[in-house]
This record gives structure tokens, sequence and C-alpha cells, in this order.
């Protein structure tokens, strides 16, 4: 039996919210008995876009744009907070709010640790995304966001299937799940989330200005290299590091090298400017 899941590709997102967008075409005003009841136009959002905007130095913020939808979850809180079975795992591995069993459930909005369920006042029901199962039992190979986002970001197959488009991504990016400390074994994996980085900026002391073309090199104790030229703003970055200790090196024709351990925190580790000096 298939274990429908979707990879999301975060280096590929362009946070146009088409994806938002397609789930509203697809859900507002129609009911999917009886795996749905109608979404709200307003206040529902069973894909999300999430923008994590992280200041890397005074002339670059990087953002990060998460769709965020319900996770699928192996191990689902949302099911253990159901009464009467109102939340179940389908065989595919589709988890859905039954809309009759789960009216005036309110519980269950709070329940999800990952904030994708909606509480609907006007239907008196708790609602999230579905994976468009009624399009899947319908014959779609994958649901309207998945079809209509314009920059190949999202995924979607039967994880279970190595021949997926999903699990493909899934192997090839060694994407992982979001938030794996809530313990839920999700069925939604993420490439690229963001991770621990080191920026910093360098001048040339002698003429008081930006450093550009200047060699920098993030060695680890197990002496692993990345290396990166500074930008004309004297600006370099390194992305997706671990939280721990590296040395910096810099080196730039006619300049002393300069070399100094530094201690990469979870987030942005910034180190200012630095001056190389001859
Ligand atoms: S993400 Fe939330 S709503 Fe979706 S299955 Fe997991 S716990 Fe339930
Ligand atoms: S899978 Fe369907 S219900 Fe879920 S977010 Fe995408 S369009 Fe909306
Ligand atoms: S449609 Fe695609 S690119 Fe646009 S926000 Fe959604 S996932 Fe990102």
């Amino acid at each position: 039996m298939a274990r429908y899941g979707m990879v999301v590709n975060l280096d590929r997102c362009v946070g146009c919210y088409n994806c938002q967008i397609a789930c509203k075409d697809e859900h507002v005003g129609n009911d999917f008995p009886p795996v749905a009841k109608s979404q709200p136009t307003f206040g529902h959002f069973w894909m999300g876009i999430e923008e994590v905007e992280r200041v890397v130095s005074p002339s670059h913020i990087r953002v990060t744009y998460i769709p965020v939808l319900c996770q699928q979850c192996a191990d689902a809180p949302c099911i253990s907070a159901a009464k009467n079975g109102a939340v179940y795992r389908r065989s595919d591995g589709i988890v859905i709010i039954d809309p009759v069993k789960a009216v005036g459930q309110k519980q269950l909005a709070a329940s999800c640790p990952y904030g994708v369920i909606f509480w609907n006042e006007d239907s008196n029901l708790p609602q999230k995304c579905t994976f468009c199962a009624h399009l899947l039992d319908d014959g779609w190979k994958e649901p309207r966001c998945v079809q209509t986002c314009p920059a190949g970001c999202l995924s979607f197959g039967d994880l279970e299937d190595a021949s997926s488009a999903a699990a493909k991504l899934l192997e090839e990016t060694q994407a992982e799940t979001w938030h794996p400390e809530f313990k839920a074994k999700p069925n939604v994996y993420y490439a690229g989330l963001p991770k621990p980085m080191l920026s910093g900026r360098v001048l040339f002391a002698d003429k008081n200005e930006w450093a550009e073309n200047v060699n920098v090199t993030l060695t680890d104790q197990a002496g692993a290299k990345r290396e990166c030229r500074t930008d004309a703003f004297g600006d370099f970055v390194f992305d997706r590091l671990e939280a721990k200790t590296y040395t910096l090196s810099l080196e730039a024709p006619g300049y002393a090298h300069q070399s100094r351990e530094v201690a990469v925190k979870a987030d942005i580790s910034n180190l200012g400017d630095i001056k190389l000096r001859n």
C-alpha cells in the first residue's frame, strides 16, 4: 500500500503563494465528502507560507519561504486527541479529519504541534489540508498545490515507491522532517531548511575600504574545508553549517594572513568587521 508524502525543495521556493491560492480555489465553496467540508475564504491556510528572514549583514538579508501544510504524521497527536475516531489515518497514510464526527471538537485545533488545524466557526468544525485526497481518489497523481507550483518546489508521491518523484528527491537531497522534536513522524520532508550560518565583512585597513575578492576558508576540526570569496561589500557567508567550532582564515595578496577560531551558534553568527593589515 502506498505511503503518500511530499518533499519540499526550499531552494526553489520563491514565495509566490500560488500553492495557497490553488488550495483556496480547490476547497473554498466545495464540499468533498467524506474527506472534507468547504474551506472558508478567510482565516484558514491549509497551505501557509512561513517567511524566515535572516540578516546576514547590513547589505544582505536572506529569506527562506517554508510552505507549511499538514505533515500527515504517522504518529499524529491529532488522532490521539480526537473523540469517536474523528481523526483517522487512511491506509495510504493520509490523515483525515472526519467532517461529520469532528463537529464540535474544538480541542483538535490545539492538538497539532505544527499549528495546521484551523477552527471553522460557521460549520463548528476543525479543518486542515487533506493532501487533496478527493482528487487522488479520482485518479489524480498529485494535489492542486503541487500541480500549480511554477517553481517545481513541491514533489508528491508514494514514498514507499523508489521510482516516485518524491522518493527520488528525498534520496537525492536528503531532505529532513521539520521539527523532529515533536516526534510525530511526518510524511512531509524539507530540503534546504535554515541551518547555522557564519558571516562577516572584511576591510582593507590601510585604505579603509571594503575588501573585495578576499579568499576566506573555513575548516572544521576534522579538516574539512569550505572556501568562498568576499563580494564587492567585503561580505562573506557560509551557510548550512553545524553549530560547532571552526577555524576561519583570510588571505589577500599584499596583506598579512589572518586565522582565528570561531564558534558557530545555532542560527547566525556574524563576526562584524574584520580588518586586514599589511
Ligand atoms: S501535522 Fe498536525 S494535523 Fe497534520 S497529522 Fe500531524 S498532528 Fe495531525
Ligand atoms: S494538498 Fe490540497 S488540501 Fe493540502 S495544501 Fe495542497 S491543495 Fe491544499
Ligand atoms: S507555489 Fe511553489 S514557489 Fe510559490 S510559494 Fe508555493 S511552493 Fe513556493
